[in-house]
């Protein structure tokens, strides 16, 4: 449980801060609530997580990477998402312009749609304990990073604020959303996944897998796709041609474009006990180098000053 006091949100005008999650912050405009607003400002902060803590000190230009990151996969992906557009959107504050967006706001299932398309992490783990993730019965014999034949799709149920997600059957998401709510947002997730793993694949990346979440637009009942999508926050990207060098192992093999990083050099400089200790100089800015190569990689833009 977490138990860190995250910095006061920056005022906004015209908007109202109702939440903030390790990472982002939102807004209504003022004068909604956050129960019947339209729309809902989102601001990716620089804050930076591991194992449930935000890390000091904050990754330069990191909320404006995953939000370029997000917003471009949004544009290519074949489903109806959060961005909000029309007339009457709010416009974005020139102080967050490059690290926000005005979504609509939906009523969110409580569900992390995980896909992997290989095996590692907390889903490595569970498959050497019980030989299978969340369910899923595996082929004996997998090793750490190992690439699955088929993407699975490994949900995890979306816990209270402050409590730790935790990895569920398919079936106990039908239990909690229903059944066709249940597989239309597997299908979903498969789909995007499946595509989007072609598409980083041409560009030199591993697309190891992601986090998707959906929600219910309260006005026309449609599924869409909301949250951040395939962002290096919510997802693991290798390096394709370190990940196919045989002469690799282990983490060297497993070069990432996402907070692996942080993970492995808090694993291996804290023991989980009280608070974090600051990240040094070195690890911030090789994760914001990496970060910033992620999105030139796949998007092919200029990343400008991010
Ligand atoms: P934490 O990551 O700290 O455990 P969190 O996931 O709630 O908590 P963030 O990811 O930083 O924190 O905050 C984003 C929040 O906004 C999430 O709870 C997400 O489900 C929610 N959200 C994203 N898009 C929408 C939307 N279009 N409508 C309503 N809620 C949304
Ligand atoms: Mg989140």
């Amino acid at each position: 449980m977490t138990t860190q006091t995250l910095p006061a949100p920056l005022p906004l005008e015209g908007w109202t801060h109702i939440y903030s999650g390790k990472v982002r912050d939102l807004y209504v405009p003022v004068g909604e609530t956050a129960e019947a607003s339209p729309y809902l400002l989102v601001v990716a902060s620089n804050r930076v997580s591991a194992f449930d803590f935000v890390l000091e000190p904050p990754i330069p230009g990191k909320g404006a990477l995953l939000t370029a990151l997000s917003n471009w996969w949004f544009s290519e992906i074949d489903m109806p998402n959060h961005l909000a557009s029309g007339e009457d959107v709010p416009e974005i504050p020139a102080e967050v312009a490059d690290r926000a967006v005005v979504s609509r706001r939906l009523e969110m299932y409580p569900i992390e749609c995980v896909v992997r398309g290989a095996l590692t992490g907390s889903g490595y783990k569970e498959y050497l304990e019980t030989g299978a993730v969340c369910g899923i019965e595996l082929p004996a014999g997998l090793t750490d990073g190992d690439l699955l034949d088929e993407p699975i799709y490994t949900p995890a149920y979306k816990a209270p604020f402050g409590e730790h997600d935790e990895n569920i059957t398919y079936e106990r998401s039908v239990e909690i959303v229903g059944e066709d709510v249940a597989s239309a947002l597997r299908e979903a997730s498969l789909d995007i996944f499946t595509s989007a793993r072609e598409l980083a694949a041409a560009r030199g990346v591993v697309l190891a897998d992601t986090k998707f979440e959906f929600g219910r637009d309260p006005r026309t009942g449609e599924l869409v796709l909301a949250d951040e999508v395939l962002t290096s926050d919510s997802s693991r990207y290798w390096d394709a041609a370190v990940y196919a060098d045989a002469s690799l192992t282990g983490a060297d093999r497993l070069s990432s474009f996402d907070k692996q990083i942080v993970r492995n050099w808090l694993a291996a400089n804290w023991d989980k006990q009280g608070t974090p200790p600051e990240l040094p100089t070195e690890i911030v800015s090789q994760t914001h180098d990496r970060y910033r190569e992620l999105y030139v990689r796949v998007t092919e833009n200029d990343p400008h000053n991010a």
